[in-house]
């Protein structure tokens, strides 16, 4: 069942004790819970129910080589199998959003690709919610952290006609971004790739004195070290493995299934997946930024993959003066994950 639910802390002309200075005068904030959507994934978002692997298939046929039929007789494909995945992922762009090319380098974080979409929706929802896309104008999307995959960028470009710059700390990442673009033409006059070349900062650098942009969306490195990562594959592999044994005790695959382990499915590379500090760190400096671009940009929105993070994380953004605090919560399969959303107006 999905549990979609909006929780609005407006804290214009709260209480505010601040580093940076917090103008308005004061009065209790207000906090709305906006009712939950029925179906797990946003009601726009086209990945619902099982993947139709006929369309995939004819979409991109070389997805039939990877069609496997799990116990009930439906088709899937080998969820622990990198290149399986890459090639459901493929399709999936084909098919939904036009992508005619799209390929990554060996190792890199391959996208499961309805989660993605679903921030994307919930970001609309978020730009109409308050008419902040300029009237005769598409936004225009700043994404932190594009990776190689130029996953939102696709998502919202193709979804929505909406403008994006991409970043990226890595080279690697930032080339095949740029090559995605360039042979793909629906995503070429929408899409700029603009390489971070400070690791430390995040909108310093890459939004311009004249810049404005009507949203920036993130899904920050979330784990603190390599080995927090391998741990956590682990754990989703030992789950994977667990729940096909269980679907079909006696069959060969639930063996092959166990040498996955430490095999990262959907790849990413060190320092895509981990960050000094983890997400906190990452997302408390992307806030204490967004101070100085609080003119230039509407909404400034990030994953937050830690529930535990929110509270230390909402207690920061008040004290930055943030006017307007969200937080959109998002649940697909057993997964949860949560968009923080804030602004300075
Ligand atoms: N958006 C992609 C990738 C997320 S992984 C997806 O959702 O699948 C996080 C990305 O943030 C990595 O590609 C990493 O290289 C990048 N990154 C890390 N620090 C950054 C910074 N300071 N500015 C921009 N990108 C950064």
């Amino acid at each position: 069942m999905t549990q979609n639910t909006s929780h609005t802390t407006n804290t214009k002309n709260s209480t505010t004790t601040s580093d940076k200075p917090a103008t308005t005068p004061q009065r209790k904030p207000t906090t709305t819970v906006k009712p939950q959507a029925k179906s797990t994934l946003h009601p726009r978002n086209p990945h619902q129910g099982r993947y139709d692997f006929e369309r995939l298939t004819k979409a991109l046929p070389e997805l039939a080589q990877y069609t496997i039929t799990n116990p009930s007789g439906e088709p899937t494909i080998n969820f622990s199998d990198a290149e399986a995945v890459l090639t459901l992922n493929k399709a999936l762009l084909a098919l939904h959003y036009n992508i005619k090319y799209w390929d990554l380098p060996k190792g890199y974080l391959c996208p499961p690709i309805p989660g993605r979409a679903d921030y994307i929706h919930q970001v609309a929802d978020l730009l109409n919610d308050n008419n902040s896309g300029s009237e005769n104008k598409k936004p225009h999307v700043l994404d932190i952290g594009t990776g190689a995959s130029l996953i939102y960028p696709i998502v919202g470009s193709q979804s929505y006609g909406w403008y994006f710059t991409a970043t990226d700390i890595d080279p690697v990442s930032i080339n095949t971004t740029k090559t995605i673009c360039e042979v793909n033409p629906n995503l070429k006059k929408m899409v700029t790739v603009k390489q971070q070349t400070n690791p430390k900062n995040i909108f310093k650098g890459i939004i311009g004195e004249h810049d404005y942009f009507d949203i920036t969306v993130c899904n920050p490195p979330f784990h603190a070290s390599m080995q927090d990562v391998l741990d956590a594959n682990n754990r989703k592999q030992t789950k994977l493995q667990k729940n096909r044994a269980r679907r079909n005790p006696n069959s060969q695959n639930a063996n092959r299934f166990a040498d996955a382990k430490n095999n990262l499915n959907f790849g990413g590379q060190n320092a895509e997946l981990w960050t000094e500090g983890g997400e906190y760190a990452f997302i408390t400096r992307m806030i204490n930024e967004s101070v100085d671009y609080a003119q230039q940009v509407n909404w400034f929105t990030t994953l937050v993959s830690k529930a535990e993070n929110l509270k230390p994380l909402d207690a920061l953004l008040r004290r930055v003066g943030a006017q307007q605090i969200k937080t959109i919560n998002m649940k697909h399969g057993q997964k949860s994950s949560r968009v923080l959303a804030w602004r300075f107006k």
